[in-house]
């Protein structure tokens, strides 16, 4: 099993953000981190401490608490949880957030890999995007890291800021990969509902979808090279395209993310944490209010709900009275997230853990869409694996939007 916990307090909110985080006092935290660590032992308890191959500590601004709080949270996971030798354990660590002293304590207490916020090496789309940090800030945690001992880190960069050009993203892409990180990440930026550039580009964006020149944000044809030129440039530094978003090298792919492409099942600590459990067919998400999350911890318990399988079978769930979400996940829905999850990486599916999964051979299931976009080039087929080409890579929104189904399959 894979373990997440969620830390949701950031110094200030970025302007594109609407990850389930906020500022917050030190006394808010203080109660948060005790609410968390009665959350964690009670799973502990529940599952007889369970196995964990790797643990993600991600946000917010995990590095903004004080180095006891990550220090406790730490040891709490390793008491309740069989962390097995060589787990994978991640952090997100924001520039300016975490000093020499932070740094040396979370490899103490065991964290092996550090994900580092960058977005960009341009202080001015920094400011855009309200990052607290410039890229000075960012090359001195990263330099620390490296003395303090940390080998393997990923550095998170966006692209599609508005205003930027193919020429200053690579540039800027360039300058990371000469630092030799073990792992880069590239998102594209996302217009959210709610947030401050939804204010700003959110027409832009529309006009963009509908096929029009945007005027502030680059265009289709923009992003497209950016990305083609993305996977060449670090292609040629030496990384691996594991996944559409994501560059390794040889053997540093981030394992829980692969876990979570592969649909393996997690459990998620915190506030508005996720969960998919059993054999992956059951979701759950605790609570988004952070009084009640606090409140719940000091009494959690476990409870029972009837939910429908299908209209005529019924099942009794377990929750507990943290979770605002209990639900099953339908068959349909586990076919979706297993093909857009699975596609998304390099290695892509196989036909015999489809079948394995579904007892259902894939072509049944999906005779169209595989046809259709082998014919475009854009899906490949061969000795029972089927994974996208580069075209198909570059294109994959499109190509995984056929993978939806429109009735319980
Ligand atoms: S640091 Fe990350 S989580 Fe926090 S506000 Fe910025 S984007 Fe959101």
């Amino acid at each position: 099993m894979e373990l997440y916990v969620h830390i949701p307090f950031c110094e200030k909110k970025c302007a594109y953000c609407d990850f389930l985080s906020a500022p917050a006092n030190e006394e808010t935290q203080r109660r948060y981190v005790g609410a968390l660590l009665r959350e964690i032992r009670f799973y502990g308890e529940q599952f007889e401490r369970p196995r964990l191959d790797s643990v993600y500590i991600g946000g917010g601004t995990p590095s903004l608490l004080k180095k006891e709080y990550m220090e406790l949270i730490l040891k709490q996971i390793q008491i309740s949880f069989a962390v097995v030798y060589g787990a994978e354990v991640t952090m997100e660590c924001n520039p300016g957030t975490a000093n020499r002293e932070k740094l040396t304590s979370y490899q103490k207490s065991g964290i092996n890999r550090l994900s580092i916020g960058l977005q960009s090496v341009y202080d001015y789309e920094l400011q855009l995007l309200g990052r607290i940090h410039n890229f000075r800030d960012f090359l001195h945690t990263y330099e620390m890291a490296r003395q303090t001992g940390f080998q393997n880190i990923n550095v998170d960069l966006m692209s599609a800021l508005p205003h930027q050009t193919v020429e200053k993203f690579t540039a800027g892409l360039e300058r990371v990969a000469r630092l030799k990180p073990e792992h880069i990440s590239v998102y594209s930026l996302m217009i959210e509902e709610g947030t401050p550039f939804y204010e700003s580009y959110a027409e832009d964006a529309r006009r963009r979808a509908a096929g029009g020149i945007p005027m502030q944000l680059p265009s289709e044809e923009t992003e497209l090279e950016i990305g083609r030129q993305t996977a060449e440039i670090l292609a040629s530094f030496g990384y691996e395209h594991y996944e559409v978003s994501n560059y390794a090298r040889p053997g540093c792919a981030s394992r829980h993310n692969i876990g979570y492409w592969r649909r393996e099942p997690y459990l998620g600590v915190g506030l508005g944490a996720a969960s998919l459990l059993r054999r992956s067919d059951v979701r759950y998400s605790n609570t988004t209010e952070l009084e009640k999350y606090i409140r719940t911890c000091e009494n959690i318990k476990l409870l029972q709900k009837e939910v429908s399988l299908t209209r005529r079978k019924k099942q009794m769930l377990p929750y507990t009275n943290l979770h605002a979400v209990a639900e099953y996940v339908s068959r349909r829905a586990q076919i979706e997230e297993f093909m857009f999850l699975g596609l998304r990486m390099t290695e892509g599916v196989t036909r015999r853990s489809f079948k394995e999964q579904f007892d259902v051979e894939i072509e049944a299931v999906y005779p169209e869409a595989l046809h259709t976009l082998s014919e475009q080039g854009l899906l490949e087929m061969r000795a029972g694996i089927i994974k996208l080409t580069e075209r198909g890579m570059e294109l994959s929104n499109y190509v995984l939007a056929n993978f939806l189904l429109d009735t319980d399959g």
